[in-house]
């Protein structure tokens, strides 16, 4: 299932010497997160988010101008501290991993795996629909499934 070849590149919206990343294969996993903690910092309604290993993770480029948020203790958002950029975090529960928020991608770049549910469905924001695509729904956090072995 992993992608061995693959690249993933991705960077924040600045025009002058923008922050850049890259990942290679495939993520450990990919979700849809609807938390408050995702939803707000981010000023969209849900998060796709990458679960990227983080020996598989490198910035390439402008890493002097990465800030860093916590939106709670557990949770350290970088940001590009010229364009205000969400590109992706670290959280504690996860040491082994760094979450990449997907549309921070480049568009023509693969992403490598496709999204398998939905967490944190009790923070939707009532003026979302979530579509009809058949993924597990989860009202809190949920493993992916082939996390479990
Ligand atoms: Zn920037
Ligand atoms: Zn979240």
């Amino acid at each position: 299932m992993s992608e061995q070849g693959m690249q993933a590149t991705g960077g924040c919206r600045c025009d002058t010497n923008p922050v850049r990343y890259e990942y290679n294969g495939a993520p450990f996993e990919v979700h849809y997160c609807l938390c408050t903690d995702c939803t707000d910092i981010s000023g969209g309604a849900l998060a796709l988010i990458a679960v990227v290993e983080r020996d598989a993770f490198r910035i390439t480029q402008g890493e002097e101008k990465i800030r860093n948020f916590d939106t709670k203790a557990t949770a350290h958002r970088r940001f590009c501290g010229d364009c205000g950029c969400h590109m992706f975090l670290y959280v504690d529960p996860f040491p082994d991993h760094v979450l990449v928020h997907v549309p921070t991608l480049d568009r023509e770049s693969q992403v490598g795996g496709e999204p398998d549910r939905w967490v944190f469905t009790d923070s939707k924001h009532p003026l979302l629909a979530i579509p009809d695509d058949g993924l597990p729904r989860h009202p809190g956090w949920a493993p992916t499934p082939t996390a479990a072995s």
